[in-house]
């Protein structure tokens, strides 16, 4: 499988880089600048590196740099903003303060004919952000696009295929980007298009049978995305030889710990243990109302509750965890092999004797393993559900957490999203919150001092911001008539019309 190797000098959209050129049906790793030598790139068979950007300035004594030698592999290179820079400075160019003529956000670009451009009109819109430019071209290089400020948006070595670009061709603010990125992976690199989930999960499969096959393996399953896709998989591998301890915490949403349990004991042979442990959880909150050790709690608890429970098995041979790329990456290994205690839980299990750490999907973005989940036949409710807290709706409840509340959120939270699916809304995530506040109503003539349940609704590409979503109104008048004549207790609905940020998306 061909490979390209993005080099990270500590952008922000490192992973935007590797997501789109995989997007491209071309696998894309990243690895921090100082955990991959020359050597490596050469012995591993990276086809193409990218450069990428970086808050640094090339001659800051703390700026990260990387070995001359690179250029002359043979080894086509991208470098992007940071990295672009850093070409020139490892080539010999001049990197200049921009001053005042910085630019940042969107701004016209103007290119050459040029492999790279093959497909992108000689004006378009390209998003920039820098406070350094390319002064001096290094020797052997020419210059192929330019902005109204910047003098080298762009240039080329074409004999040592290196090109470097002052703007980011990752970001969709980038009219052009995805053709920028399509142009080197397959122009200059010469890459074939031939990383597919499917491959992925078919040789997973196979590499996980001959491996795991005959073995003990255990499995903590949280009904979250990435673990249930681990389950998954090696269920599709080694059958029966599977464990999956399924940790009810009793702070899912309604009915959804039977649908977690009857999708894996319908469509997936293995071992499933299902632990109630709602009344466990629910007392070790008695009376804790801040949101962190709500949290800590919750996280703690998990893990005990599935530590007892492979204590009972007794000695396994292998713990597989659902740790994704993301992870890997934002925790610094970069080194996507190395085994490091990472849970999506709260802290590794240190009383399972085990042989080794499972990570199956350690090379996947999120996307990817949806994608992945929907190849191994989990249904898409489950796959494409909406991002949903680890400690669940201990979260969504303000102050004290009880069963009776937690009752009462569920019916409250089932109606609301049954009614926003039902009108179609688009919305990225929509959930009800139990606000701990009553207040005073009048029901059937009588007085009332019931409880307030508010709804939040997004809209968002990433959930770093979000802004509110706008529900017709007459779907908001459903939604509350319906849970205020459904569910008992609630005589009040609020709708959260507060942006990211400077709210968040969940109330705790
Ligand atoms: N720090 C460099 C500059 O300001 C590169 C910025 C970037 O990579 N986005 O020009």
């Amino acid at each position: 499988m061909d490979k390209i190797l993005v080099i990270d000098f500590g952008g922000q959209y490192n992973q935007l880089i590797a997501r789109r050129i995989r997007e491209l049906g071309v696998y894309a790793e990243i690895k921090p600048y100082d955990k991959i030598t020359v050597a490596q790139i050469k012995s591993e068979g990276y086809i193409g590196v990218v450069f990428t950007g970086g808050p640094n300035s090339v001659y800051d004594e703390k700026s990260p740099h990387y070995d001359p030698e690179i250029l002359s592999q043979g080894v086509p290179i991208l470098g992007i903003c940071y990295g672009h820079q850093l070409i020139t400075f490892m080539a010999g160019g001049k990197v200049v303060s921009a001053g005042a003529s910085g630019e940042y956000g969107k701004i016209p670009v103007y290119v050459e004919k040029d492999i790279l451009f093959d497909g992108v009109p000689e004006k378009s819109v390209c998003w920039m952000s820098h406070n350094d430019y390319v002064g001096e071209v290094p020797s052997g290089f020419t210059v192929t696009a330019r902005t109204d400020k910047c003098p080298v948006a762009a240039f080329k070595d074409e004999k040592r295929k290196i090109y470097g670009v002052q703007f980011h061709p990752e970001v969709t603010h980038t009219e052009y980007g995805k053709t920028v990125l399509k142009n080197f992976v397959f122009g200059v690199c010469g890459a074939k298009a031939d990383w597919k989930i499917g491959n992925f999960v078919e040789e997973s499969i196979e590499k996980y049978r001959a491996k795991l096959s005959g073995k003990k393996v255990l499995l903590a399953l949280s009904g979250g995305v990435d673990s249930s896709v681990a389950a998954a998989l090696l269920s599709r591998a080694i059958g029966k030889d599977l464990v999956c301890v399924f940790v009810d915490h009793g702070l899912l949403r309604k009915n959804e710990g039977d649908f977690v349990e009857e999708t894996f004991r319908g469509k997936f042979d293995m071992n499933l243990i299902r632990v109630n442990a709602e009344d466990r959880f629910l007392s070790k909150l008695k009376g804790v109302t801040e949101p962190e050790k709500k949290r800590k709690i919750i996280g703690e608890e998990f893990i005990r509750v599935f530590e007892e429970e492979a204590k009972k098995i007794g000695k396994v041979d292998y713990l597989v965890q659902g740790t994704i790329y993301p992870d890997i990456v934002e925790s610094g290994r970069g080194d996507a092999s190395t085994i490091k205690s990472h849970h999506n839980v709260g802290g590794l299990p240190d009383v399972i004797d085990f042989r080794e750490i499972i990570e199956p999907l350690r090379y996947l973005f999120k996307d990817e393993v949806r994608a992945a989940g929907e190849k191994l036949g989990l249904p898409r409710e489950l796959v494409w559900r909406q991002p949903f807290p680890g400690p669940g709706l201990a979260v969504r409840i303000i102050g004290e957490v009880t069963k009776e509340k937690l009752d009462t959120l569920r019916d409250a939270d089932a109606i609301f999203r049954e009614e926003l699916e039902k009108a179609k809304v688009n919305s990225n995530q929509y959930f009800a919150v139990f606000t701990d506040t009553k207040s005073v109503g009048v029901m059937g003539d009588a007085r009332t001092y019931g409880v307030t349940i508010a709804l939040r609704a997004v809209t968002t590409d990433d959930f770093m911001t979000a802004d509110w979503t706008r529900i017709p109104f007459d779907v908001l008048e459903k939604a509350s008539g319906r849970i205020t004549g459904e569910v008992k207790g609630v005589n009040r609905v609020v709708y959260d019309i507060t942006s990211k940020p400077p709210a968040t998306v969940e109330w705790e």
